[in-house]
């Protein structure tokens, strides 16, 4: 983009040009390149044990290999059902050696879930944790899997006797798998200890071959698989290197406690991390004082975060007992940051906290708020650089005014090449010049900031997690009982929102809040369970008897605004 000038360039700093270089190359290709760069650095650390970066290339090249050998061809989609953990980094650039495509599914799914990702993305494989493996058999016959690898944390950590990690419970805890009595499941361990870690080369176009399947809601609800090149994700990985140019390579520590299964921790944690040499501290689960030990003995110096993890750290009773004077830098990304939370965090660590803005489907980041320069509380900062941003009319192709809410739409190399299987859903969204339309209101000052103000879709996003009202709302519909139902995010001071359900129950019906409860706590990942229900005998519509979610959720706010 040579004459990319917009009204936010002005406030780059030097440093920060509007439009960048980039490589054109394989992702994987900076797994091997910090190998030999940093070859017996520190990569990961994890629980107390720590890997070199040969180490991680070495065992990457044989997940390659093993997956190589059990048939997969380039193309080829791999789920990875994994939590925060060395597997799930060593899997990942596996995959994409062997010329496989990631598929990054939540380790929360349920079995439901698990099954429509499967299908859906048509994947050959998964490579999963012991305790979900009885959900991959479970599913495996319904969908196109051939392979299950399954590993353990325990294969990274042996269990010390009478001792147990905590988030692993004693009773989930046994061996599942035995590998010799099936041709279809495959340890990890066992992998690691036949592979020859010879890799048949592929011939990766970056800017046309896929490296991600990563599903979302988007702006219409029902999950899709985004579509990311290996180019999407290295420009905005190089993008996010740029915009903290004063980190330097193979120097910087990075608490990897954002999972690695969404787009955000995988982009802005470990492929920059890999891409910088740096090593990255892996937490597999949320546990507010474990992050501030953490934090205290690993002296991470860069820690990318949402704000549910900020706040919760911040509230901790504990807080004062831990030095947190390591951080230098952390952008907060996927909700609003509130201004007090941003400036608390400041003071107790001394670090830069910044808001950030992004969508999967812009493999994630868009615009931030500088770490250092100008920045605004409250606004999600510029556009990024390469990266065009503007407001349309809501639901037309006229651009709005400076100051007039409108949709915020993108245009980059970050932008996915569309959503898998989906060219009418990729048709809503992205216009054939290039501009993706986010599905989030918001507004643009003369100068260049932005800010959020709502979502067109009714996406809720509850500690961090995005929920689909409509996936929720399709649990309660098949259930015996219920005649009608809706999903809405009603406020909350602590997960941001939460998930309240509306239902009519059906005729001579007496299900309970509780019976309903249990159900979709069988049925869906918990953090989509909604937490509150309300018994109607009927819900607001439209003349075509559509119901009126937005009515509720205006309902909902009014309830709190006058309490
Ligand atoms: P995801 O695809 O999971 O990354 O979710 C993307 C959505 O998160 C966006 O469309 C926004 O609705 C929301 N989001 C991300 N960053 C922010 C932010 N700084 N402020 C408000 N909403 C945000």
């Amino acid at each position: 983009m040579s004459n990319f000038k917009r009204p936010w360039h002005e406030h780059y700093p030097p440093e920060i040009p509007a439009t960048l270089h980039y490589d054109l190359k394989p992702l994987h290709q900076y797994l091997e390149e910090s190998a030999s760069l940093y070859g017996e650095k520190k990569a990961l650390y994890f629980m107390g044990k720590e890997l070199t970066y040969r180490e991680v290339h070495e065992q990457a090249k044989g997940v390659a290999s093993y997956l190589q050998s059990l048939g997969l061809e380039k193309g080829d989609r791999v789920s990875i059902m994994l939590p925060n953990c060395p597997q799930s980094v060593i899997a990942y650039y596996g995959v994409l050696m062997a010329g496989g495509i990631v598929v990054q599914t939540n380790p929360l799914y349920m079995e439901r879930e698990l099954e429509y990702q499967l299908t859906d993305s048509g994947a050959k494989m998964i490579i999963c944790l012991d305790v979900l493996y009885p959900k991959a058999a479970n599913v495996k016959p319904n969908t196109p899997l051939e392979h299950i690898i399954v590993t353990g944390i325990k294969d990274y950590l042996p269990f010390p006797k009478n001792k147990i990690y905590p988030f692993i419970q004693k009773r989930q805890y046994q061996v599942l798998v035995r590998p010799e009595q099936s041709t279809d499941t495959h340890l990890w361990t066992h992998m690691m200890e036949t592979t020859d870690g010879k890799v048949a080369p592929v011939d990766v176009d970056p800017s046309e071959d896929l490296a991600l399947l990563q599903y979302t809601g988007g702006t219409t609800g029902f999950p899709k698989g985004v579509m990311l090149t290996h180019f999407n994700l290295i420009v905005n990985t190089q993008m996010s290197k740029k915009w903290l140019y004063k980190c330097k390579d193979g120097e910087e520590t990075v608490l990897a406690i954002l999972p690695f299964f969404h787009v955000y921790g995988m982009t802005s944690v470990m492929n920059l991390s890999v891409m910088m040499g740096n090593k990255m501290i892996l937490m597999p689960k949320f546990e507010a004082e474990d992050v501030l030990k953490v934090i205290d003995k690993q002296r991470p110096t860069l820690f990318p975060g949402a704000p549910t993890i900020y706040i919760a750290l911040l509230n901790h009773p504990n807080l004062k007992k831990y030095d947190l004077s390591s951080i230098e830098a952390c952008i907060s990304g996927s909700a609003p940051l509130p201004v007090e939370v941003q400036e608390q965090f400041e003071e107790v660590t001394g670090g830069k906290l910044v808001e950030g803005y992004g969508l999967t489907e812009t493999s994630p980041v868009t615009h931030s708020n500088f770490v250092w320069g100008k920045r605004i509380s409250g606004s999600i900062g510029v556009p990024w650089p390469d990266t065009d941003a503007k407001i349309f009319r809501m639901d037309m192709d006229e651009e709005a005014e400076a100051g007039e809410i409108g949709e915020i739409a993108v245009k980059g190399p970050q932008v996915m090449k569309g959503y898998w299987n989906r060219p009418e859903e990729t048709a809503q969204v992205l216009s054939e010049d290039g501009w993706f339309r986010t599905g989030d209101m918001g507004y643009m000052t003369e100068d260049g900031y932005f800010y959020i103000v709502d979502r067109k879709k009714d996406m809720i996003i509850a500690g961090g997690y995005n929920i689909y009202p409509r996936e929720v709302e399709e649990v309660l519909y098949e259930h015996s009982e219920v005649q009608e139902a809706v999903v809405v995010g009603v406020p909350d001071p602590y997960r941001g929102e939460t998930v309240k359900a509306f239902i009519v129950k059906k005729q001579g019906s007496d299900i309970t809040e509780d019976e309903l409860n249990e159900y979709c706590r069988k049925n869906m990942a918990a953090y989509k369970v909604p937490r509150i229900y309300e018994f109607r005998d009927e819900l607001p519509k439209t003349a075509v008897g559509k119901i009126l979610r937005r009515k509720l959720v205006d309902e909902e706010r009014e309830k709190l605004e006058g309490s």
